[in-house]
């Protein structure tokens, strides 16, 4: 017997959903170890009868707690794809404006007929079994953690900074082309991409685990910055644990 899987949104663009929607020849591998049975964005069908709920986006409603909760009780194992879910991400900018001038902005005249409150990643509401991480998250590491969690292991996600990555790949820093940058606190796992492009990086893997312990000092303490200054200057994606 297969595994079941179904996908879930919550507040977010649907980007990482597309990723799994665009994996294109791997995506018959994919078929060929699990049962897909509720996927809004690709078919119509939808069945509650399945293991793994693989869930994107933000949790931004009272309401949407007690559908996380439904999943979560359906579910044997939640996965949190993309930043969205796994650190409340971009939506979690709001945390820090009036949010009834927020829902004025989005539904003008109508924002008394709609409900918010801080942007959460689903943790904050569920416990969650596996993260995939990056906004969008890679296609790779989405197939890794998918592979894992059908071996019955635990995924192997980097838990240093983009620094390391970012050395390895011989940029010049960006603190030296005058720019801030969230590297030296944030999870390594992409490359360190943006740099790699010649921007800098934003957060939208998260923090490493115990940022305190794990994070790349030498750049801080080069650049004039404890990480909890770090932190502190950047709120693109990290809105939520910053709120904590
Ligand atoms: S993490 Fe990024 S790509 Fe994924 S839903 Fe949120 S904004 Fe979209
Ligand atoms: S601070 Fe940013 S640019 Fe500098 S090494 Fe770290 S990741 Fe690279
Ligand atoms: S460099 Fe930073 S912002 Fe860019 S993908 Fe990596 S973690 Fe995300």
């Amino acid at each position: 017997m297969k595994p079941k899987v179904a996908f879930f949104d919550f507040a977010g663009c649907e980007g990482d959903q597309l990723q799994i929607a665009n994996l294109e020849e791997e995506i018959l591998d994919l078929l060929g170890q699990v049962e897909v049975v509720s996927f809004r964005e690709v078919m119509k069908e939808h069945s509650d009868d399945y293991d793994i709920a693989f869930v994107e986006g933000s949790c931004t409603r009272i309401q949407d707690e007690e559908r996380l909760k439904q999943i979560r009780k359906n579910a044997s194992v939640v996965v949190a794809i993309g930043s969205c879910a796994t650190i409340g991400g971009i939506n979690s900018l709001k945390n820090y404006q009036n949010l009834d001038a927020v829902k004025k902005t989005v539904y003008g005249e109508k924002a008394d007929l709609f409900d918010t409150y801080l942007a959460r990643p689903i943790d904050a509401v569920i416990s969650v079994d596996a993260y995939v991480h990056g906004c969008p998250m890679t296609k790779e590491e989405f197939l890794h953690v998918v592979k894992s969690l059908l071996l019955g292991k635990k995924p192997d996600i980097p838990n240093y900074p983009v620094c390391v990555e970012c050395k390895k790949n011989e940029n010049v820093c960006a603190f030296e082309r005058g720019e801030f940058c969230i590297g030296p606190v944030t999870r390594a796992g992409c490359n360190s991409c943006c740099v790699n492009e010649g921007t800098k990086c934003w957060g939208c893997r998260g923090l490493v685990d115990n940022p305190n312990e794990n994070s790349q000092k030498e750049v801080l303490i080069k650049y004039g910055l404890s990480v909890d200054e770090a932190i502190s200057k950047f709120r693109l994606y990290f809105g939520w644990e910053k709120k904590q």
